[in-house]
């Protein structure tokens, strides 16, 4: 069953001008990159997530946030980039085609991969920005090799606010600019593999929706069926490192 996926997946890829590449979390799991859990050790053993995740917790403890972000930072920068993401570098090296990356992902393992003109559609944490003027920061950002309780972000330059992390925060709208460009991608490609998403959480699931209803192939790469699998044209069940590395000949 899955060598005949695999098959079909390399039958649409072989043929097609334009690849966009749709990426979640599922891409990094084979890095091993430290999930919220594992961060949740010492200063933060006690601290729920998703606390971490939204404005109005930036407005009261932005020193623990800053320090959290950072840290998280710091665990991406220890792990490395897989088989998954050094294959998607190497198809965007191919001069035969057109291969275009979008990610849910806040990690820069694609970039560290080699990959170019990676979309963050959630940010990245390696980002940073005014929170009240948005004014990007181009300063220094030490990263702490261990964990802290509480780091003072740096006041921006122009309005004199701290300095947020990059990150969608929830309740916040997802970058425009990325946003349209991820939908032009969307529009114009011939192929759209989805690699590693749960495939549920909009708006971000709409994009693969959108290419499905132009007509376009979805080629689902994921170790467990999701909700996208039933409109993909080929579904390979298996990981990103796995998967991959074999699919575009
Ligand atoms: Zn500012």
């Amino acid at each position: 069953m899955s060598a005949t996926q695999l098959e079909k997946a390399r039958e649409i890829l072989g043929s097609a001008q334009h690849i966009e590449v749709f990426t979640g979390a599922g891409m990094s799991a084979d890095s091993g990159i430290a999930t919220y859990r594992d961060a949740e050790t010492g200063v933060w053993e006690n601290v729920d997530p998703t606390a971490m995740a939204s404005i109005d917790a930036w407005a009261r403890r932005p020193e623990e946030m800053y320090a959290w972000y950072l840290w998280r930072a710091s665990l991406v920068n220890r792990a490395e980039p897989n088989a998954g993401h050094r294959a998607l570098a190497l198809w965007q090296r191919r001069e035969d085609k057109k291969v275009t990356i979008t990610t849910q992902n806040i990690d820069n393992l694609h970039e560290r991969a080699g990959s170019t003109n990676v979309v963050h559609l959630h940010g990245s944490l390696f980002e940073f920005r005014c929170a009240i003027c948005s004014r990007p920061w181009r300063g220094e950002v030490d990263f702490p090799t261990e964990p802290v309780a509480e780091i003072t972000p740096p006041e921006c330059p122009l309005c004199g606010n701290l300095i947020r992390p990059g990150v969608v925060w929830f309740g916040e709208a997802l970058p425009h600019r990325e946003w349209e460009e991820a939908e032009a991608r969307m529009a114009t490609a011939d192929a759209v593999v989805v690699v590693g998403t749960s495939g549920v959480v909009f708006p971000a699931a709409g994009l693969p929706l959108m290419a499905h209803e132009l007509g376009t192939p979805i080629v689902e790469v994921t170790p467990q069926r999701t909700d996208l699998s039933s409109i993909a044209a080929a579904v390979v069940e298996d990981t990103a490192a796995n998967a991959l590395p074999n699919m575009l000949l």
